[in-house]
């Protein structure tokens, strides 16, 4: 038989190796938390971090799903009044190119989870309620909804998709998840503003065109675009002539009135994906990426055309028939160029010496650069 001595000794043996189980259990659960944690963070620094909408958006879609290492991501914000829609297209970045985020009108009616979404809601994946807001996600099982929120109010959801049935359910806890949404929120405010802020200074108050400061930041970025795919930007530098006369016999405000008119009819003939702005008093300037100089000329003749073909009404009702001159310059920027500024500014330079040369030849016509 053993003694008292021996037993509690045992017992206290027996507490001891339990007791150091649960430190291990706690130290490995701390190590757990901790690395969550470190990884939590860094996904919120990566958003933090995003230069703009565009970067932003590409983050929260591609970014999450990457380091998740999840099946599918969507992102739903609800845009209204087109305002969101507006900024990435005026950026170059149409809403379009953007898969998996949707940007809608209306949350109703899109989720049932919407009604009251205040925290992330986690559960099975319902095709009947889940596929408008994750389309195109196929074998997806489990789903997390992180709502967005702008001042309080709900503007959408980053959904979070496993094809694993564990991966998100009711008995998760979902801090971590709540804190990014409140990160996302903030961050998607904060660039959207940033853009709103960003394009009245690049806006042409006359025209509602952009302008000369927008010009030179999307000149820099298109030849840094035509560097790498090894393509040519094409420059086409227009200058209404005569048009002082107009300022003379009518007023500035008729000249006010005619270059709106212009700016319209030069807007319906470029692509999207051209970059038009207004250079200076009656100078407009496009960017034609990845154009050749034989495509450059046919639409700078088109848009000589659409400015005198017919005339137009002054705010007096008299009409008056405008032409414009034109120049046009090219570049092909090498891989070893990398003062791009410069190589713009040549660019511009040499559409103004063609332009000059329209000019002295007579006017109402279109000059190639060196041509
Ligand atoms: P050219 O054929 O040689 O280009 O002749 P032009 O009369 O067009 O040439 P010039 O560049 O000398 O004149 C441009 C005029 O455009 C001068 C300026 O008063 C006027 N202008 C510049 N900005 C504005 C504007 O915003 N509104 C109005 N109404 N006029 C402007
Ligand atoms: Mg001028
Ligand atoms: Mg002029």
């Amino acid at each position: 038989m053993r003694s008292i001595d021996e037993l509690s000794k045992e017992e206290l043996r027996a507490e001891l190796a339990a007791a150091q189980q649960r430190l291990v259990e706690l130290t490995e659960q701390v190590a757990r938390n901790d690395d969550k944690l470190r990884r939590s963070q860094k996904r919120e620094l990566r958003l933090l971090q995003a230069e703009d909408l565009d970067a932003l958006l590409k983050v929260l879609v591609g970014g999450l799903r990457a380091s998740y290492q999840l099946e599918y991501v969507s992102v739903v914000i609800c845009d209204p009044d087109y305002d969101i829609r507006h900024l990435l297209m005026a950026n170059g970045t149409p809403v379009e190119g953007f898969p998996n985020l949707l940007m809608v009108e209306s949350l109703t009616g899109l989720a049932p989870q919407y009604i009251a979404l205040y925290k992330p809601w986690l559960g099975s994946f319902a095709a009947c309620d889940h596929s408008m807001i994750c389309p195109g996600a196929s074998g997806v099982k489990s789903i997390a909804m992180i709502p967005l929120t702008h001042r309080g109010k709900l503007i959408g959801s980053i959904n979070l998709c496993s094809n694993d049935p564990d991966r998100f359910t009711r008995q998760h806890a979902s801090d971590f998840l709540a804190h990014l949404g409140i990160i996302a929120s903030f961050c998607v405010e904060n660039s959207v503003n940033r853009a709103r802020l960003l394009r009245s200074g690049f806006t042409d108050v006359l025209t509602g065109w952009h302008n000369r400061r927008y010009l030179g930041v999307r000149l820099v970025e298109e030849l840094a675009r035509a560097r790498r795919d090894q393509s040519g930007l094409g420059c086409l530098m227009l200058d209404v002539d005569h048009f002082k006369r107009i300022n003379d016999t009518w007023g500035h405000a008729a000249g006010d009135a005619v270059l709106r008119e212009l700016a319209h009819r030069i807007e319906s003939q470029v692509r999207a994906s051209d970059v038009a702005a207004r250079f200076g008093g009656e100078e407009f300037i496009v960017l034609l990426p990845n154009t050749e100089v034989s495509s450059a000329k046919l639409l700078a003749e088109r848009i000589r055309k659409a400015i005198s073909e017919s005339p137009i009404t002054l705010p007096c009702k008299d009409t008056v028939t405008v032409t414009a001159s034109i120049g046009i310059s090219e570049v092909r920027p090498k891989s070893g160029d990398t003062d791009l500024k410069t190589v713009g500014d040549s660019l511009i330079a040499r559409a103004d010496v063609a332009l000059y040369a329209a000019k002295s030849a007579g006017r109402d016509r279109v000059v190639i650069e060196g041509a």
